[in-house]
């Protein structure tokens, strides 16, 4: 049900891009007098951050939310946007032997030409929602001897029987959220399915595939202040039937501990929230973003891990016990600084663009 006002949302337009599946590029409502824009990106930042408000997991499990919706939307040509557009599609970059080096990735994309089709090979691990998408968009190489720049993105539909399930993963957290592992063996899909330009152009490198990541870390930062916020409230509640006063008047030291770490806490999510924010709001100005992007997702994920250990941490037993929220949100929150590229991948990416290195300089 909540999927389909989310989808309802979508198509009003004013409210486009309540969920994850709204991002793109060129979807930003009407710019305003000043030329500011606040469209689909600012809008499924605000539309997560709510849902992510107690759940992490519902939200990754919800039809038609799915990161590879984003991909598509960053690359995808009018052709494909009509067909792949509104469909649930999950996102496979991870393999056993590539996580946070996704340029090393040994998946195969081979052009049948008799019949038209890209012939796909390899293993992809961790896919979320990949049980239960519609859509599953796989990264694969067309020449691995031309590095990056040859790794494409291809849809694969989920029912394809070349595209075989080997297990689901049992996790620390977001349970809600199916993981996938696959096998893709001789898994042929139609060529028109390769999101992008089939041409191998080795001056831009990753960026057709990068591009993506622009828009969704932003969107995983803001789930990650979503939970957290769901932590310092009930821990808010939690420390005032305790008879802890937090008094914003009062300097620190003359509040009690835990009222001054509360404080210190909240500071920290909203430079967190104003980050996320303003990655979101450049994506809808047309404005590079991927150092934001990166800063907003470090930023955010660090911030809400310790801050909801931290609030288990301030109600002590009563947080750690499973009678409170504040222990499962604990659990989930971890992989919001983990997955679509880890806190040190993202501190590596600022680094990088801020002292103008290449990958290949700064490893
Ligand atoms: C629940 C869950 C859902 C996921 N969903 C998806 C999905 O939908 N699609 C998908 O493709 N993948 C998904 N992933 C995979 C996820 O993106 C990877 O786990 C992540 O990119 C890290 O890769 P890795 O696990 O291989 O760790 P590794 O890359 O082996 O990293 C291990 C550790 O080393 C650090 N490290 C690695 N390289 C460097 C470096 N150069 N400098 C400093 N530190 C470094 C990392 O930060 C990390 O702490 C998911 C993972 C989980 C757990």
């Amino acid at each position: 049900m909540l999927a389909a006002v989310i989808d309802g949302m979508n198509e009003g337009g004013a409210l486009s891009g309540a969920g994850a599946g709204g991002v793109g590029e060129s979807n930003g409502s009407k710019a305003g007098r000043d030329g500011n824009r606040n469209g689909s990106n600012m809008a499924s930042l605000l539309g997560l951050i709510e849902l992510s408000w107690g759940d992490v997991g519902l939200l990754l499990t919800m039809p038609r939310q799915g990161l590879g919706q984003a991909a598509i939307a960053a690359v995808a040509n009018e052709e494909q946007l009509k067909r792949f557009g509104g469909k649930w599609a999950a996102m496979a970059i991870t393999e056993p032997e590539a996580g946070s080096d996704s340029a090393a990735i040994r998946t195969t994309a081979t052009l049948d030409d008799k019949t038209g089709e890209y012939v796909l090979n390899g293993e992809k691990i961790f896919v979320t929602a990949g049980d239960r998408a519609e859509l599953i968009v796989v990264w694969a190489t067309l020449d691995r001897k031309q590095g990056r720049a040859a790794i494409k993105s291809f849809v694969v539909e989920r029912d394809n029987p070349g595209l075989i399930l080997e297990r689901l993963e049992h996790k620390l957290g977001i349970r809600a959220s199916d993981t996938a592992d696959f096998r893709l063996e001789n898994c042929r899909i139609p060529k028109e399915n390769l999101l992008g330009s089939p041409e191998i152009e080795p001056k831009r490198g990753f960026a057709g595939v990068m591009q993506t990541f622009d828009n969704t870390r932003p969107l995983v930062a803001g789930m990650a202040i979503g939970v957290s916020r769901a932590c310092l409230e009930r821990t808010r509640e939690l420390l005032a039937e305790a008879g802890v006063e937090i008094d914003y008047d009062l300097p620190p030291h003359s509040l009690l501990a835990a009222a001054s770490e509360f404080i210190a806490m909240e500071s920290d999510w909203e430079a967190a929230r104003l980050l996320t924010m303003q990655a979101a709001w450049m994506a809808d100005n047309k404005k590079p973003n991927s150092l934001q992007a990166s800063m907003a997702k470090a930023k955010a994920g660090r911030t809400a891990t310790d801050i909801a250990l931290r609030c288990v941490a301030l109600c002590g037993s009563i947080g750690f016990g499973e009678g409170e929220l504040l222990e499962k949100w604990a659990r989930d929150v971890k992989i919001l600084d983990l997955f679509e590229g880890t806190q040190q991948i993202q501190l590596l990416i600022v680094a990088r663009q801020l002292l103008g290195k290449t990958s290949a300089e700064l490893k």
